[in-house]
């Protein structure tokens, strides 16, 4: 078994001139070279910004390239206590920005042309327990009648049809949702925000923000590992790898260890019984997992088994963890050799809400909560817009953004064993 990320073995990811030095100014310095950041400056270059994208790493480095590449519909929060939070109004606006979220990403690899298998597969969720699957004819039922989008509830006697499982109560599916391989998706995002105009340099992590005149103009000096730039603008797209450059944004954001293992290639009739429509799965705990077939038909297998961002510890760990789970579900599986396991990280904002906007005079997008392939698309390409001058509809900007409970909060998770306890508690008690 390898601790490589599997999604990197398929992809020749672009990679930028590392003797070219930064651009003296710039309109636009976009941090992070993730959907995010990489969206961003697309849209950005496309209305004729100079945009320099600062990526302290390599282009997709981050979760970008690490993810599921589960592309779905709606938000972390289930509806009715999105509704119990914002109202119908807003909710109605967000759910609708859930599946415009979707197109984005679609439009987008139509436009360019990014060869990333992207497919309206659908995604399935699955009921851990009874009363789990109870909720779901209510939450279809609500979803239909306020967001006029139809779910599929699956009852047990049928579930088969869906997966090769049967451990669990019954499914919803919906199927508007999709897949992609997510590191070829980025290395062409990466590609598209070239060819429209913008740079990106590799290796320069972002140090300090201040704000700074020049010729009379207000702007930003931005010191990198790399040199300075000054920019009449900053954007902020770096998830859960967010630090003290940006510490007002840190210190709302809780970064979150997700892991993934990936299996050999299994044979295409053994692929088809674990998931015969080839769906996206997921299962209805808080400590969830996420799983689905690859392209070429291997099971990838992902959960929060060490709630830690990775290291080469809570990988190995990890492993082990995901590997007793994926037999859990599929014990067809318990002689299926293990080739790939790697993680990554994901922002969480304490209210497990996506945000974006302006903070301290930047702007930003952040807090995916796991579901941001589409979302991260989309706020990148609406922050831009707004940045350009239009009025998108974006029902996440200007919603309250909590900070930690009490203040108790400097950016370093330390409560995150508690948390990780707690929502073991949590799904045992619900
Ligand atoms: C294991 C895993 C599985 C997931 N599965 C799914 C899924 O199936 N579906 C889904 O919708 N979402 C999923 N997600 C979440 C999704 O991947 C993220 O929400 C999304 O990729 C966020 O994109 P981003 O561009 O905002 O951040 P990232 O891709 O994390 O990029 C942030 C970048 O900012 C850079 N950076 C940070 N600080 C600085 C600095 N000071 N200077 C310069 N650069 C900096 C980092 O190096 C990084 O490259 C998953 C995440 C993980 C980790």
């Amino acid at each position: 078994m390898q601790e490589q990320n599997y999604w990197l073995t398929t992809v020749e990811m672009p990679t930028a001139d590392g003797s070219r030095p930064l651009p003296e100014t710039a309109d636009v310095a976009v941090i992070g070279a993730g959907f995010t950041g990489l969206s961003a400056a697309r849209t950005l270059a496309m209305r004729g910004a100079r945009v320099a994208v600062l990526e302290a790493e390599s282009i997709g480095w981050g979760a970008s390239s690490r993810n599921g590449g589960m592309v779905l519909t709606g938000m972390k929060l289930g509806v009715h206590k999105l509704i119990s939070m914002y109202g119908r109004e807003l909710t109605r606006r967000m759910y609708a920005a859930s599946l415009a979220s979707m197109d984005c990403v679609e439009q987008i690899v139509r436009e360019e042309r990014i060869d990333c298998a992207f497919s309206r597969c659908g995604h399935l969720e699955v009921a851990c327990k009874q009363k789990h699957f109870d909720n779901y004819q209510r939450q279809a039922e609500i979803i239909e009648v306020e967001f006029n989008h139809k779910l599929r509830v699956v009852p047990r006697s049928e579930l088969s049809s869906e997966i090769g499982s049967s451990i669990y109560f019954g499914g919803m599916v919906d199927d508007v949702s999709a897949g992609c391989n997510p590191a070829r998706y980025v290395a062409g995002l990466a590609r598209s925000a070239r060819k429209a105009g913008a740079e990106i340099f590799e290796h320069a992590r972002v140090e300090s923000i201040v704000r700074d005149s020049r010729n009379g103009e207000l702007g930003w000096k931005v010191s990198t590992s790399r040199g300075q730039l000054w920019a009449h603008e900053v954007f902020v797209g770096t998830s859960g790898y967010t630090g003290p450059a940006t510490p007002t944004l840190q210190k709302k954001l809780i970064p979150i260890g997700s892991f993934i293992i990936a299996t050999e290639i299994l044979p295409k009739a053994l692929a088809k019984e674990l998931s015969p429509r080839n769906r996206m799965i997921y299962d209805s705990k808080n400590y969830l997992y996420y799983y689905r077939l690859t392209p070429d038909g291997r099971m990838l297998f992902g959960g929060r088994a060490a709630f830690f961002p990775e290291t080469d510890q809570t990988i190995r760990r990890s492993a082990d963890l995901l590997r007793r789970g994926m037999i859990g579900v599929y014990p067809q599986l318990r002689d299926a050799r293990v080739e790939y396991v790697w993680g990554g990280t994901l922002d969480f904002a304490f209210d497990i809400m996506p945000h974006a906007g302006q903070m301290d005079g930047m702007y930003y997008a952040v807090g995916y909560a796991g579901h941001g392939v589409a979302m991260a698309t989309f706020q990148g390409q609406k922050i831009a817009e707004m940045m350009a001058g239009d009025k998108p509809e974006n029902p996440f900007v200007g919603i309250p953004f909590p900070g930690a409970p009490l203040g108790l909060y400097n950016g370093k998770p330390w409560f995150l064993p508690f948390a990780g306890a707690w929502y073991k508690v949590l799904d045992w008690v619900n």
